[in-house]
């Protein structure tokens, strides 16, 4: 019998999220059903919910940095077993089949994977909803194991903003003697550093915050440039080998891409649209400079993302949130002001009446 369960859901673009029931799917046979013990909250989830890049389908339940434990599984399940600590991130299907999806790479998936809300069950067809909620029900494939030792509430995040920001890493080969910097401390942001660090890479911070100086070099900065100060971003004029770019607006990269080192990329996870100002093509030519774009990362990768977080005790800075409170951290994110993730504690959701 298919599942009632509850949630939060924005119901369209200008109203707040409020409570909302609904119903899962019955476990199919490499169906894994997980009990949400907490949810991230991440900024893509607010886009979504005011329908700023179009395409939202109401209600939509937001949600995808999900950190559960196993309470059902499907006949056919053999990776996970009940009482298991679990993730999902932001995708729970993809087409399996394609050159994508044969080289791990589902969140390229040729025929377009199966987001973790906002999208359509591949099998029925229902629309999917996401980590706001007392329980999910995610095939196999796309269940992550968690790390054993690393604090679950912390390590909510890592199911989206450590994935996005550690991809990039890998791709373009990060490590020791590499210069990476990353645009904006938020929740990417700050994963950026904490990663990036890890890696051996020499690390700096854009940030359009004064303020932050300390807690950016906490978190692994080595450097805190204030990208409003003219005379701070020509002093780094042709450092960068990378630089992850996670600013969620419009904004003008040419500051940064003069930042760049010849051969350099500045990889974008941030804004999805037309950027403004145009990009100036000069610097790019003359020095083989790239800007590039990446999203989130694929199975495989997030669980070798997952186990060195494991091995060197890396998680999330977060900030603890009832699922009561999700409109107001929502106004927060959008100032910046959150150190330097909202986690929803789904005990909140569950012993609310
Ligand atoms: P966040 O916590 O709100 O952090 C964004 C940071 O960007 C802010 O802390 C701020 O840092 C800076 N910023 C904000 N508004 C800005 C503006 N108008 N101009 C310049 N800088 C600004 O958001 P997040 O959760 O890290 O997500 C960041 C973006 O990545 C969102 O657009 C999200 O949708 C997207 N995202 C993409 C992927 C992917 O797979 N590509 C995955 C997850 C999220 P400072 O105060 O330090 O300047
Ligand atoms: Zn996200």
């Amino acid at each position: 019998m298919p599942q009632p369960t509850r949630g939060f859901s924005a119901s369209s673009p200008t109203s707040p999220l409020g409570l909302f029931h609904f119903v899962r799917r019955d476990p199919r046979e490499d169906d894994v059903v997980i009990d949400i013990l907490y949810s991230g909250v991440c900024h893509s989830d607010l886009h979504t919910a005011r329908n700023d890049w179009g395409g939202t389908v109401y209600p939509t339940v937001p949600g995808h940095e999900i950190v559960g434990r196993v309470v059902a599984v499907g006949t056919g399940v053999t990776q996970f077993k009940v009482g298991d600590a679990v993730g999902v991130g932001c995708m729970v299907d993809s087409c399996q089949s394609c050159g994508a999806c044969a080289r791990g790479w589902e969140q390229y998936c040729e025929r377009g994977m199966t987001g973790t809300y906002n999208s359509s069950d591949r099998v029925d067809g229902s629309p999917t909803q996401g980590g706001y909620a007392e329980h999910i029900v995610v095939r196999q494939e796309f269940v992550l194991k968690m790390p054993e030792g690393l604090d679950l509430k912390g390590a909510a995040p890592l199911l989206c903003a450590g994935i996005t920001t550690w991809s990039p890493l890998r791709h373009w080969k990060v490590g020791p003697g590499s210069k990476v910097a990353v645009v904006g401390l938020g929740g990417l942001g700050h994963m950026a550093l904490k990663l990036a660090k890890a890696l051996g890479a020499e690390v700096t911070l854009f940030s359009r915050s004064a303020g932050k100086e300390d807690d950016a070099k906490r978190l692994g900065a080595d450097r805190v440039v204030i990208s409003t100060e003219k005379d701070q971003m020509k002093a780094v004029r042709g450092q960068f080998d990378l630089i992850l770019d996670t600013v969620p607006y419009a904004h003008d990269l040419n500051p940064y891409t003069a930042t760049l080192a010849t051969n350099g990329t500045l990889v974008l996870v941030g804004f999805l649209g037309l950027q403004e100002p145009a990009v100036n093509t000069v610097p790019l030519i003359l020095g083989r400079k790239s800007v590039a774009g990446s999203v989130i990362g694929g199975i495989a990768e997030t669980q070798e993302m997952l186990d060195f977080c494991g091995q060197h005790g890396i998680t999330s800075d977060v900030e603890m949130i009832a699922m009561q409170d999700i409109n107001e951290a929502y106004e927060r994110m959008l100032k910046s002001d959150v150190k330097y993730r909202f986690v929803i504690d789904m005990a909140s959701l569950k012993q609310s009446a």
